[in-house]
């Protein structure tokens, strides 16, 4: 049945099964190697994708500053009206490209249909953009002067995505970009290939049906190699990389070798404090969603909970029954709360975590395991674990990318948490559990959380696309989506105009000739 629903679904992508990969719109091309996608769903080879050649990238990019001509000279909303455009697509065909999401990652379909959700939200607000990309209006010193400033496209974007989020990521950065009057050339991860092949039939479709070229949105298919391509070239003005931090640290460097620019979203270690004045159903909740929702694969996912000493036990038991009642199987089944890992690699880098965290002198409270037999032939599902820990363990202080949760203990006052909860590279996104002002307001002050995204009440995962998305330290310090994100992908110009028929100099410097 799942073959022949997701058969379906690929028909209404318009994704065929072989030679497709390299594409400026609507025709796909490619001379690399051929990379195949298999699900973890069911271990089932879904596609084989012909990868980008060096020489296939330079067509891509000769087409995209083509297209790039056209592009920037386009209004900002008219080029919003195709964002709008794509957005109506994207509502039409949510629930195929849903299912393809969750066919070929593994994360379960309302989270697979979440993701579409997110890529529509942030076109309609990328639509409302277009009418207000502001410079500010400013005061000259000299008399007769103007001054302001004013955002221009920047040209070519290079995206570079991971597997977990494969098509939202692409949309938070192009529905902004595009507005902005720029192009896009995407890379997808390797490991989610067709989703990209989809979301580009779909944006080709709206091109063509407006008459743009092709090369406005172009992709590219294969692994770190292909991504290099994009990072050495200088036609690229700005690479936005969503991935590992061990990747990032290679990408800024690169980048900036050609002095480029770059948007870097990286790996969290996401931590949520409870304190004695926490709600602890709210917070069961919040950690067990967050520990183990896309089994622990979101760059937002809770890893450590920071628990006081006084409610150590009772969050710990009830943890412990909540991870009872979690069922483990097929995504696309909606009565299943956990779906399996991208693949087999991600499971041995599971099993040598729960080795690690023991070695270090932690204790399994869930144990956790690798689940074989009936419905998990893929070998790819595990079992959420759950494990006492001290926050300078080193598999504590790295990125797990599984559903792993680490319990710390915290004494004293809320300062203690937050010290632990900094006490990591990463600084992506965390949380505290309180209806306690004062610990909420410290918790957001200058002297609370370090990182990107900051919540009371609700847990670290996930966030809405109106606010700015990014993390701190090694998380990369990038911002995306809402807020005046948008800016990364314009450069300002500062212009002064003179009224006049004198030519006072600035700082009242007199050059008489
Ligand atoms: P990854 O770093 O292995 O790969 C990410 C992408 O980078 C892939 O497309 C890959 O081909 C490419 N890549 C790798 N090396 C490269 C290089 N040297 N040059 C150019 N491109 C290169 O990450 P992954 O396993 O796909 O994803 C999981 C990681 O992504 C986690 O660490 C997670 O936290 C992070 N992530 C972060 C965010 C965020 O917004 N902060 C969002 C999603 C995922």
């Amino acid at each position: 049945t799942i073959e022949k629903t997701i058969q379906k679904t690929l028909t209404k992508l318009g994704v065929q099964n072989l030679n497709q990969g390299t594409s400026t719109g609507s025709n796909f091309f490619g001379n690399g190697e051929i990379i195949e996608s298999f699900s973890p769903v069911d271990g089932n080879l879904i596609a084989k994708v012909t990868t980008t050649s060096k020489d296939d990238f330079e067509t891509v990019i000769e087409t995209a500053q083509d297209a790039f001509k056209t592009w920037r000279l386009k209004p900002a909303p008219q080029r919003g009206e195709i964002v709008r455009q794509f957005g109506l697509k994207l509502r039409e065909l949510k629930q195929p490209l849903g299912e393809l999401v969750s066919y070929e990652m593994g994360k379960s379909l309302q989270e697979g249909l979440g993701e579409v959700q997110e890529m529509i939200d942030i076109c309609d607000f990328a639509v409302g953009l277009s009418r207000q990309l502001q410079g500010s209006t400013l005061h000259s010193e000299r008399p007769g002067h103007r001054m302001y400033d004013q955002y221009h496209p920047l040209g070519i974007v290079g995206i570079i995505s991971a597997f977990n989020f494969p098509v939202a990521v692409w949309a938070w950065n192009t529905a902004l970009a595009w507005i902005a009057g720029d192009v896009c050339i995407w890379k997808a991860s390797e490991k989610a290939p067709l989703c990209s092949i989809a979301c580009q039939n779909i944006i080709a479709d709206v091109l063509k049906e407006n008459n743009l070229p092709e090369g406005i949105s172009c992709i590219v298919n294969g692994d770190y190699k292909v991504g290099e391509y994009m990072t050495t070239d200088k036609r690229v003005a700005l690479i936005s990389a969503t991935g590992s931090i061990r990747m990032g640290k290679i990408v800024a460097k690169t980048v900036a070798e050609r002095l480029g620019r770059s948007l870097l979203e990286l790996g969290g270690n996401n931590a949520i404090i409870v304190t004695p004045d926490a709600d602890i159903k709210m917070t069961i909740i919040g950690a067990v969603f967050g520990a183990v929702g896309t089994a622990g694969q979101r760059c937002t996912s809770t890893r450590r909970l920071i628990i006081h000493e006084s409610i150590y036990d009772t969050v710990k038991n009830s943890l412990i029954d909540a991870y009872k009642q979690l069922s483990i199987g097929n995504p696309l089944d909606e009565k299943n709360h956990v779906g399996p890992l991208i693949d087999k690699a991600a499971v041995e880098m599971y099993k040598n975590a729960l080795q690690q965290v023991v070695e270090e002198g932690g204790n399994l409270v869930v144990e956790g395991g690798v689940l074989s037999g009936e419905g998990y032939e893929s070998g790819c599902y595990v079992k959420p674990a759950i494990a006492e820990a001290e926050n300078h363990f080193e598999i504590v202080q790295n990125e797990t990318f599984a559903p792993v949760l680490y319990l710390l203990k915290y004494s004293g006052d809320v300062e203690n948490a937050i010290e632990i909860q900094n006490g990591v590279v990463q600084g992506l996104s965390s949380a505290i559990m309180t209806n306690n002002l004062r610990e909420a307001e410290k918790f957001l002050s200058q002297a609370g959380s370090d990182c990107g995204i900051a919540n009371v009440n609700i847990g670290t995962s996930g966030a809405e696309i109106g606010g700015a998305f990014g993390g701190e330290k090694e998380t990369g310090g990038g911002r995306e989506s809402g807020s005046d994100a948008w800016k990364v992908y314009m450069r300002r110009q500062t212009n002064t105009i003179n009224y006049t028929t004198e030519l006072p100099l600035a700082q009242g410097i007199k050059f008489d000739l």
